[in-house]
């Protein structure tokens, strides 16, 4: 997920919504702006997936010992 804003030049920033760090400012194209955000490897997704995972685990094992 990423916020993108436009500037009064026309150009473009974006910042990540899940560690709010501005991935790229002052980009001419929305195609460059894909390419931003593609590269972004964002530490705080990966925790949040990670957690999800965890969570999804659990509920599993959960399930499996009432059976
Ligand atoms: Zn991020």
């Amino acid at each position: 997920m990423y916020s993108r804003t436009q500037n009064e030049n026309g150009s473009y920033d974006t910042r990540c919504l899940y560690c709010f760090m501005t991935i790229a400012s002052a980009v001419e194209t929305e195609k460059e702006l894909d390419q931003m955000e593609a590269r972004h490897i964002c530490p705080e997704r990966a925790l949040a997936e990670l957690l999800e995972l965890g969570k999804a685990i659990e509920s599993r094992s959960h399930r499996a010992s009432l059976s």
